[in-house]
């Protein structure tokens, strides 16, 4: 296992590595059909977003709804255009949902 090119972080709102595989076990509610990485699917929850997806699925900027998966929405955060979530923690989870999409059958 190489560590090399990972700058440790240490920003309070990244993920831990456990709370990140605890997020590759989850299981979509089976009410809802939601795709976290599309964001479509059939919604029987009635939420704009899924309330069970964990933080760490979510590409979703928390601050100004920018999503990072999907190019969706005006990035404003970090000042106009800006989205800081975009620039550091999103991709993250945006590879982190690739992964979980690789383990669980998502149609
Ligand atoms: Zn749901
Ligand atoms: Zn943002």
């Amino acid at each position: 296992m190489s560590v090399n090119g990972q700058s440790p972080s240490s920003r309070s709102h990244a993920s831990t590595p456990a709370s990140r595989f605890r997020a590759l076990e989850f299981e979509r509610c089976p009410d809802c059909r939601m795709d976290p990485l599309s964001g479509r699917g059939f919604r029987a929850c009635r939420q704009p977003r899924c309330p069970f997806i964990p933080r760490e699925l979510d590409p979703v900027c928390p601050e100004c709804g920018y999503d990072v998966a999907n190019d969706r929405g005006t990035p404003a955060c970090g000042g106009p255009g800006v989205c800081a979530f975009a620039a550091d923690e999103g991709p993250r989870r945006v590879a982190l949902l690739r992964a979980w999409r690789e383990r669980h059958e998502v149609d």
